[in-house]
């Protein structure tokens, strides 16, 4: 088996790699992510991944440019439904380099992720599968979610703190912002 892997960021790829070395696949890490803005958070996530790729000797193939306005270009009509385009955009993406460079197979490191729809990027994955002619190999990853983020930190890899795109950096905001009432019970 050939896996290209798309890789979200570094942290969420730990236990990716780590779960699939250890049933003998070898991957080879692929960074595309239009959907990661302001551009200094873009930079840092890609240099996170690139100095961890290097750390765990890692093939790793850098995709793309900082995506701003593709990315806006294809949400923009349905904001809030938006997730949908970005795991279709960065799955097809994957699926098409993959095809196109002889890798048998792909996955993501987004299966990892508790706070990703799963189901629709199982949905995704398996569209751009098909589209490209090229294996979907699913795996759950999210067992291993809480251990990679504990050996992220302690390798001191730069962590987020929000989803990626620009609207999730405002939901953070909005999200601690409570009624009043309850932070006064708190
Ligand atoms: S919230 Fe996350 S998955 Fe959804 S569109 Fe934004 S970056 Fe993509």
């Amino acid at each position: 088996m050939r896996l290209l892997l798309h890789i979200c960021c570094g942290p969420c790829s730990i236990m990716c790699i780590k779960t699939l070395r250890d049933e003998g696949i070898e991957p080879h890490g692929f960074w595309f992510n239009p959907n990661i803005h302001p551009f200094t958070e873009y930079r840092s996530r890609k240099n996170a991944l690139t100095q961890y790729a290097k750390s765990i000797d890692l093939a790793l193939t850098l995709q793309g440019e900082y995506g701003l306005r593709p990315f806006i270009g294809e949400v923009a009509d349905d904001i809030d439904n938006r997730c949908v385009k970005c795991y279709d955009m960065r799955m097809m993406e994957t699926a098409r380099y993959a095809a196109e460079n002889g890798f048998t197979h792909f996955t993501s490191t987004l299966f990892v992720s508790p706070y990703q729809n799963h189901e629709q990027l199982i949905l995704s994955a398996e569209h751009a599968a098909n589209a490209y002619g090229v294996a979907f190999l699913y795996r759950d990853f999210r067992p291993y979610f809480k251990e990679g983020q504990e050996k992220a930190r302690e390798l001191e890899l730069y962590m987020q703190k929000y989803c990626g795109c620009i609207f999730s950096e405002e939901d953070r905001y909005k999200k601690k912002k409570k009624p009043a009432k309850q932070q006064l019970k708190e």
